[in-house]
């Protein structure tokens, strides 16, 4: 029922584009898994508060304490958002990469890590420093929970290991068993990062309920735009770990030594990892965004969303040409991320088309998961080709795909123009 709940208010909806046919259209953005139309309600709140914004934790004047108070009951407000433990942390970050990243230097010593070849490079890549084993791609959420649990038990037992699996992938936009890979990789004594890029926007994500150890998300997906990202998790790793950059904030104490050095007592909270002036503005949004997104209700969000996902896949059927990718199989759950080759069409002109002639913005290339996609597509999943090839003539295999993603500001119209177009 679509009356569930009307989409949620967001900026950018009233921009029109002229057309390559004559005349105009109000731009339709489809492409909210790589950055989502930040709410009004973020707006709103960022504009309120824009104004009186002073440094944080350092000055005693009062937009100094205004500022810090904000940053700080940002910090809590995503804590209630991801159901944080009480000893857990939440370091604020520039994105989900940066997130990612801050992990992977934090790493015990010989610490074994654990990725699927389907994740999106910002999960495949921080590790390659580690003793990484790249997991080949299931066919099923339970083979995911299979080829984990083969491989943890073949690890050195004694020393640390982590897991790294994102719930929602930003190509099929299919569920991936989280709770099941948290407690496999416990049941073996490791660890679990949960990358929440896609499903924290589309999702209620709690960090105890689903029992992982760490989850990273970005502001700019989740309808709060200005670089902000988020790791929230346990503190141990991180409170041990070198500060991911050296400065102030992060340093409780700095003096010389008598043999002229410098000594540096850093601070074992989040600030261990937050040095130099933060994006307080930036925080402030993710936190006004978790709030909207909090009162609106997940369950009317996702009922809503859901309806949206059943009419793409619907329409797209109809659409005798058109081949949706698929890891999980048709009756896999999805957030409203769906990707699709058109037979007989190069990807990226199809994308150019729907912009061009429809005002329908979308993404097409291989979306920074180029072992996924190829997989997907039936080719060489360690081809080393360019991510975004064009496809050589129409008939040929396509070597890159096209995504439509839409939530919680999606209008019906812009379904229904996207599904006129294609067809
Ligand atoms: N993980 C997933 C699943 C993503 O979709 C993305 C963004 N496309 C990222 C990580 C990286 O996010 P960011 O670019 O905000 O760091």
């Amino acid at each position: 029922d679509p009356s569930v709940c009307a989409p949620l208010p967001v900026l950018g909806q009233d921009v029109t584009v002229p057309l390559v046919t004559g005349g105009e259209v109000v731009y339709a953005a489809l492409d909210y898994a790589a950055s989502a139309p930040a709410l009004q309600r973020v707006w709103d709140d960022v504009a309120a508060y824009a104004p009186y914004y002073g440094s944080v934790h350092r000055g005693a004047g009062y937009l100094s304490q205004l500022s810090t108070d904000l940053f700080e009951n940002s910090r809590r407000t995503v804590a209630e958002f991801l159901g944080c433990r009480a000893e857990d942390q939440v370091v604020f970050t520039r994105s989900t990469t940066d997130s990612l990243n801050l992990l992977a230097a934090a790493l015990p010593a010989d610490c074994q890590v654990f990725v699927y070849e389907t994740e999106h490079h910002a999960s495949l890549l921080p590790w390659r420093d580690a003793r990484v084993t790249y997991l080949d791609a299931p066919r099923t959420p339970a083979q995911a929970v299979e080829t984990l649990e083969r491989a943890l038990a073949d690890r050195d037992p004694y020393g640390p290991a982590l897991v790294c699996v994102t719930g929602a992938s930003n190509v099929t936009g299919e569920l991936w068993p989280v709770k099941e890979l948290a407690a496999a990789a416990h049941a073996h004594g490791a660890r679990i990062v949960l990358d929440a890029a896609q499903l924290a926007p589309h999702h209620p994500v709690d960090i105890a309920e689903l029992d992982v150890d760490w989850v990273a998300f970005s502001g700019h997906k989740l309808y709060a735009p200005f670089g902000s990202g988020v790791l929230a998790g346990r503190a141990d790793w991180l409170r041990e770990a070198e500060p991911y950059l050296a400065g102030g904030g992060a340093s409780r104490k700095v003096s010389r030594r008598a043999d002229g050095g410098v000594d540096v007592d850093w601070h074992t909270t989040a600030a261990r990892h937050e040095a130099g002036s933060p994006n307080v503005i930036g925080v402030y949004s993710i936190a006004s965004a978790c709030k909207a997104l909090t009162e609106a209700g997940f369950d009317n969000l996702v009922a809503r969303e859901q309806e949206l996902v059943s009419r793409v896949r619907e329409g797209l059927a109809e659409v005798p040409e058109v081949q949706v990718l698929s890891l999980f199989g048709d009756d896999a759950p999805r957030v409203g991320v769906i990707s699709f080759v058109v037979r007989g069409w190069n990807s990226s002109h199809f994308a150019a088309a729907l912009s061009a002639e429809y005002g329908i913005g979308v993404r097409d290339g291989l979306f920074c998961a180029h072992p996924l996609v190829r997989t997907l597509l039936g080719s060489d999943p360690q081809d080393p080709g360019e991510c975004g090839a064009p496809e050589a003539e129409p008939g040929e295999r396509s070597l890159n795909a096209i995504r439509v993603s839409f939530g919680a500001g999606t209008p019906d119209e812009h379904i229904d123009r996207f599904l006129r177009a294609v067809s």
